[in-house]
């Protein structure tokens, strides 16, 4: 166990370099971690990927006795304690995957003093037996991870967090640190509200993760779209979400067909199988997981290089938390999103299916958010930030619309035809059925109705179906059309239109485009750590790697990370006190792996 020691900034930063190789805080964490080492409670916000376990994990080794962790997830525990052993840690974890005489031999650990820190689920902590053990050891904090889990008003309320607001007075002279990544007023006040803590400062480390690229295509041959993109990832860690059960399962017989090694991964799954893919995510022997979004996943894996959304999610804080998950080593990461139309309407579909008013109200709300996303002309990095409510100086430059812009043109005349359409259609059909009137397709749904003896029949033979649908979609996006999902999405015309109709009104819209582009992007996660990164050595170095985690038994990344790697391939260390320059390199990592990993430097001449 470590000594506990004073505060100074000097040890903190020793701990920080010689346990987990890390050798400067990110901005607010010195902040936070001086503020709880000296007993203060917190409210940490902070994006996914943004380094808040560091925020609990230096304070508990600076305070005298255990720091109790309360994480909803058991995967995320598992692995958080992983990490922590591998850097020399005292941690264990305690939750219902544990036998009985495993948690017997935790509980005596914790009442020997044995540990620095000790992971429960929330359901466990709050058992009055358990209470009673806690009281009558020296506690050094209480950190509350996913601390939006306790408010109702969060995206992701669980019932066995509620209990949790006893704590304060429970053990009033703990310090408390809540930690979340949670976006919305209304929520962060609630939490603070229910954890007690409400006077407790907020630190906030703003959400910007300027390592994700954001990229948005719109849906048009999806599963060819991301076997491209995969493509131009062939040994890279990346997620797919899907909405469906049966569409991750798709998606991923598709991939491994096509030879990726991908699995699938969602709630109905025996959890002997979700836990064989997630550790062999964890190895890197799965590189892509195919997965439900409702599946909370438990990724903790900071080597994750790419994440796509198959479909669009419901609301912009599912798909930040989501996108959150790529590339939090800091490294260039990929967030890509198909998008398309239909998914829209399939959501406003389920939302308006289901719960009260007021519930369809605020998710109606944020799914239009995240259409306006998708749809963005603008910088997406401005569009997400200014939905956190935070704002960017200038354009981003990492983002689809930064890298190429999107090509406006007048619109007018298409808008004409395509508004007239609808218009003769007496506002009775969907999108597919007013493309094929426009592009003149001789359907059987066309001849049913004699569609082809109107005027408008075949007015837009000179663009494609693509096209048509990029005009329709952004004559919905900007309030000329209306898709009446109570009357099977038929469109019908808002009142707007009658100006375009009638030539008083110009129209300029984006120029359609699907293509995932391959040439623009950096070939390499390496790409960005240094031009003198030595791929060849990194990837042998990554092979080393994931033979000693499978040797182990461990994660990959509780070995090394990517950005370890990266960096060893780049400075070549070839003494100890070289090695522990290497980012991620603390004194237990030098003692386990220095060796064979220099020796494997040292091969490469
Ligand atoms: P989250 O906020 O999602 O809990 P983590 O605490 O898991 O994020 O941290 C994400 C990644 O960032 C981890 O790989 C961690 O090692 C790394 N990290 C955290 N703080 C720093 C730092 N000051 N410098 C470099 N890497 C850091
Ligand atoms: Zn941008």
């Amino acid at each position: 166990m470590h000594e506990p020691s004073d505060t100074s900034p000097a040890t903190l930063e020793h701990t920080l370099r010689s346990v987990f190789g890390i050798h400067g805080f990110r901005p607010h964490q010195r902040e936070i971690v001086e503020h709880v080492v000296a007993g203060g409670d917190a409210f940490v916000l902070m994006p996914t990927g943004g380094g808040k376990s560091l925020c609990y994990q230096l304070p508990a080794l600076h305070r005298q006795g255990t720091a109790i962790v309360v994480s909803p997830l058991i995967s995320l525990m598992k692995d958080q304690v992983d990490a922590l052993c591998g850097n020399g840690v005292a941690a264990a974890c305690l939750n219902s995957s544990l036998s009985a005489e495993d948690a017997s031999d935790v509980v005596r650990e914790l009442r020997s003093g044995g540990l620095d820190l000790l992971y429960v689920a929330p359901e466990r902590l709050m058992l009055p037996g358990f209470l009673e053990i806690l009281r009558a050891v020296p506690i050094s904090l209480i950190a509350i991870d996913e601390a939006h889990c306790v408010s109702q008003w969060g995206h992701d309320f669980r019932p066995e967090y509620v209990r949790l607001g006893e704590l304060r007075e429970l053990f009033p002279d703990v310090p408390l640190v809540a930690l979340t990544a949670t976006a919305d007023d209304q929520t962060r006040e609630d939490v603070r509200q229910r954890l007690h803590i409400a006077n407790a400062p907020v630190f906030s480390a703003g959400f910007d993760r300027p390592n994700i690229r954001y990229t948005v295509a719109e849906k048009r041959a999806a599963p060819q779209q991301l076997e491209r993109f995969i493509a131009q990832h062939p040994t890279d860690s990346g997620i797919v979400y899907c909405l469906s059960r049966k569409r991750v399962e798709q998606v991923a017989e598709r991939l491994q067909r096509s030879g990726v090694r991908a699995a699938a991964y969602h709630a109905g799954l025996p959890s002997a199988e979700r836990a064989r893919v997630q550790e062999a995510f964890s190895r890197d022997d799965v590189h892509v997981v195919v997965a439900t979004v409702a599946f909370g996943m438990g990724i903790d894996k900071p080597d994750v290089r790419f994440v796509v959304h198959y479909d669009m999610p419901k609301n912009i804080e599912g798909y930040y938390q989501e996108t959150g998950r790529a590339g939090r080593d800091g490294l260039p990461a990929e967030a890509l999103l198909l998008f398309g139309m239909q998914d829209v309407a399939t959501a406003r579909g389920l939302i308006e299916r289901g719960g009260t008013p007021e519930q369809k109200r605020v998710e109606l709300h944020k799914l239009s958010a995240m259409t306006a996303f998708a749809e963005a002309t603008t910088c997406r990095r401005r569009v997400l930030l200014g939905y956190f409510g935070e704002s960017l100086d200038g354009e981003c430059g990492n983002c689809d619309v930064c890298i190429d812009p999107p090509e406006l043109y007048d619109a007018t005349v298409d808008a004409q035809k395509a508004l007239s359409a609808v218009y003769r259609l007496d506002e009775r059909f969907g999108v597919g059925h007013v493309i094929d009137v426009l592009v003149g397709a001789s359907t059987e749904k066309v001849a049913k109705w004699g569609h082809d003896s109107l005027s408008v029949f075949g007015v837009g033979a000179d663009r494609s179906r693509d096209e048509w649908t990029s005009v329709i979609r952004q004559l919905i996006h900007h309030g000329y059309l209306h898709q009446d999902i109570a009357d099977y999405s038929a469109l019908k015309l808002l009142p707007s239109a009658r100006g375009v109709l009638r030539a008083e009104v110009e129209l300029r819209f984006a120029k359609p485009r699907a293509r995932v582009r391959a040439e623009k992007k950096p070939a390499r996660s390496v790409a960005l750590v240094g031009a003198d990164v030595d791929e060849e050595l990194f990837e042998r170095l990554r092979e080393l790697r994931r033979e000693i985690a499978a040797e182990q038994k461990v994660p990959a990344y509780v070995v090394f990370s990517d950005r370890t790697l990266a960096d060893m391939a780049a400075t070549k260390p070839a003494t100890p006190s070289e090695f522990l320059d290497v980012h991620g390199v603390g004194e237990a990592k030098l003692e386990r792996y220095g060796a064979v990993f220099m020796q494997a430097i040292g091969g490469s001449g």
